[in-house]
């Protein structure tokens, strides 16, 4: 059974020296950042950048709506968000009910006995910080500082924090990297075999110009998290039908 630390991000765990090492070099590296902007060159044609935003919801509510998300279907997760729209009036409410029964407002998404008292404390520790339940504010801070406050939360990480910015109304210029954009950077070898998700966040931004807008970070994001729902899958990637295939140092090696 995953702790509750895992479920929202992946544990920091100690990295051996050698690995930081190989971190740090992958992050320096100016031909992995032309190879960065090649595989998203290739991918924007093939799913149809600039791609549309999937949310418009403030960053509260999109802060919820990721922490329904870890490891979930996103039909499961959009229900589960509806669920508890429409049975409690307001954040206030989810907060005073009982854990049980918003878990069983959610129980249509993966761990649901976890996610419930998680999103209660996430949205009580925004109310004790800010005296409300709004994270608006964090449109006047730079991407950097509203990532860090966002993560002093217990159980947000890179990838929520991330989310909050990118996916909801602040659009700001943020990158997630959910499992499929890791694995198939991974593939690449844009990150090394030992970074995890957390880490690869700093990476795998560094490598893209510094001065790209909120859709180009997102069409990125998207573009390689859908490559590797659609091609570059988990097990038997369809290297045949990649247009990365001649760029990839695991193309056709992968069962
Ligand atoms: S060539 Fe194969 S392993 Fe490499 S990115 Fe494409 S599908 Fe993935």
């Amino acid at each position: 059974m995953p702790t509750p630390q895992t479920l929202f991000d992946p544990p920091r765990r100690p990295r051996p020296p050698r690995a930081a090492k190989r971190a740090a070099l992958v992050a320096t590296d100016p031909g992995l950042s032309e190879k960065a902007l090649l595989v998203h060159r290739r991918l924007c044609p093939v799913y149809g950048c600039p791609i549309s935003y999937f949310h418009a919801l403030d960053p509260l509510s999109e802060l919820v709506s990721s922490l329904l998300s870890h490891r979930t279907r996103n039909a499961d997760s959009g229900r589960a968000f509806k669920a508890l729209r429409s049975r409690y009036p307001g954040w206030e409410d989810v907060i005073a009910a009982p854990t049980a029964e918003v878990e069983e407002a959610i129980h249509g998404v993966r761990w649901p006995e976890q996610k419930a008292p998680r999103i209660q404390s996430s949205l009580r520790a925004v109310k004790d910080r800010t005296g409300t339940l709004s994270l608006d504010f964090l449109a006047e801070m730079s991407v950097d500082a509203a990532r860090a406050w966002l993560q002093e939360i217990p159980g947000v990480g890179p990838k929520t924090s991330a989310a909050v910015l990118s996916f909801s109304v602040l659009r700001m210029p943020a990158l997630p990297v959910d499992s499929h954009h890791h694995r198939v950077a991974q593939r690449l070898g844009l990150i090394g075999p030992e970074v995890e998700v957390g880490p690869s966040h700093p990476i795998l931004r560094a490598q893209l110009p510094a001065d790209w807008s909120a859709q180009d970070l997102y069409d990125n994001h998207e573009v390689l998290m859908l490559h590797g729902q659609k091609i570059c899958h988990h097990r038997a990637p369809a290297c045949g039908a990649c247009v990365l295939a001649d760029i990839c140092p695991s193309a056709f090696a992968v069962r």
